[in-house]
């Protein structure tokens, strides 16, 4: 029987949930999930100084907000716990106990060094390939503050600090064979320690776990992409008007694709279909344009009944009523508009506007032509002689008015549209129209006749 595949997401609670981070993330609980295996978050808060209470929780919250929900961890509990490194110093201690035993292990001014061997070690990377290295050849280097440069240094691994706190490299180690990992995904920014993991491995006696290093997601610039960069930190997203879907979609795309055109995929299709080989080899550029477009996607997918959901809050925020029976129907002119939830209130805040607020710009271009006031003179009596207020007949309305004055509709619609809605941006004419009525509708118009021709 094949072993049940086990991944691990296991972030340092020291900062944000990064977009970087969030699609490590995602991607093992993807392969756990089309594996039909167990994803384990574990928390590696072995740097006491600088990991937070407040940092796991922005860590755990981003990571319920994308809906990857993790099997064994921190709140859920599992058989492997606990799952903050904090609190597993003495199973550390007792690995320790075995490094000694195999004599692996001395004491260096206070701390303890592992020995590394004078051996070749070749990571069989699943997506970055061959990686050989031979640690104690390859040598290591500290920075001499006083000659400021660096210098030749141990190439043997400090695995406990002089302090008795324990490093990265042995306790990620020991968690990941502790915990049963059978696959470790995770930033190419790790593939470098890798063979310092394998070295380990082998004097504990272990066969390693399969390792995929997913190559680093970058600015458009080819930078490292830091907090302060737009789309870097996931908490971000939900306010600025994104779904988690849309989120979790453009993050896979993100060094990943299904080998086909497609681009739009649901959570559950991307469970289907996520495959390590599908595993760009190359970095990623990050694309806040092409993330705001993903999202107008998923916007057009949802439910009406999802659609309202994820647009209230921010229709609430906007002060728009949102038990107004008409917001549905709104909702529906938005999702073609916007990409973004929260650019839907700009798109129909003004169907619910008691007065209409004018832009400027757009008055301007229209008080700027001849003729105006005929044609919303025209426009007025069209519209109140619209007798069966529906889109079909506003429109043949518009047409006749058109018509009367010999001129075409569509001089007619622009001067209709920032008459009755205030700006040559927003949702579709017609259609406001007839959410607005044909009272509201006339009202505008008269309005905007007497205040500026
Ligand atoms: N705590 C490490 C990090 O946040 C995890 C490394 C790993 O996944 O093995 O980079």
């Amino acid at each position: 029987m094949a072993m049940k595949v086990r991944t691990r997401f296991a972030p340092s609670p020291t900062g944000f949930l990064h977009i970087g981070g969030a699609r490590t993330a995602l991607y093992n609980w993807l392969y756990a999930r089309h594996h039909g295996g167990s994803f384990v978050l574990r928390v590696e808060d072995t740097d006491a100084e600088r990991s937070t209470a407040e940092s796991m929780e922005v860590i755990l919250d981003g990571l319920r907000w994308l809906g990857l929900e993790w099997d064994e961890g921190p709140g859920v509990g599992g058989d492997f716990g606990p799952y903050n490194q904090s609190e597993r110093v003495s199973i550390y201690d007792a690995y320790l106990e075995k490094l000694e035993a195999g004599g692996h292990v001395y004491e260096d001014e206070g701390a303890v060094r592992f020995r590394v061997p004078d051996k070749t070690f070749t990571v069989q990377d699943q997506i970055c390939g061959e990686v050989s290295t031979n640690l104690k050849e390859q040598g290591s280097t500290r920075y001499d503050a006083d000659a400021k440069k660096e210098v030749p240094a141990n190439p043997d691994i400090v695995i406990k600090r002089p302090n008795g706190g324990y490093i990265f490299h042995f306790v990620n180690v020991v968690d990941d064979i502790e915990m049963g990992i059978t696959h470790v995904i995770r930033g190419e920014d790790h593939l470098s320690n890798t063979p310092k993991h394998l070295a380990l491995y082998e004097a504990l006696g272990v066969a390693p776990p399969v390792f995929a290093h997913i190559p680093l997601n970058l600015n458009p610039n080819g930078t490292k992409m830091s907090k302060r960069d737009q789309g870097a930190l996931i908490h971000e997203y939900q306010n600025d008007g994104f779904i988690a879907d849309a989120v979790n979609n453009y993050m896979a795309l993100l060094g990943w694709s299904g080998k086909d055109d497609q681009e739009i995929f649901t959570l559950e299709q991307l469970k289907e279909r996520f495959e390590l080989d599908g595993v760009n080899k190359s970095n990623s550029k990050f694309d806040y344009v092409k993330c705001c477009w993903v999202n107008g996607e998923h916007l057009k997918s949802l439910s009406p009944e999802e659609l309202s959901s994820h647009a209230t809050p921010f229709l609430k925020a906007a002060g728009i009523p949102v038990e107004d029976p008409r917001v549905a129907a709104a909702l529906e002119l938005a999702r073609e508009r916007a990409q973004l939830l929260s650019e839907i209130p700009g798109v129909i805040a003004t169907i619910f506007a008691t007065e209409v607020s004018y832009d400027a710009e757009s008055v301007e271009k229209v008080v700027s032509r001849e003729g105006m006031k005929e044609i919303l003179t025209a426009l007025t009596e069209g519209m109140n002689s619209v007798e069966n207020w529906k889109e079909a007949d506003i429109k043949s309305g518009i047409a006749d008015a058109a018509t009367g004055i010999g001129a075409k509709m569509g001089a007619l619609m622009f001067p209709c549209r920032v008459a009755s809605m205030g700006s040559t941006s927003g949702a579709d004419l017609v259609p406001v129209l007839e959410l607005l009525g044909k009272e509201e509708t006339v009202k505008r118009l008269e309005t905007f006749t007497a205040k500026y021709l």
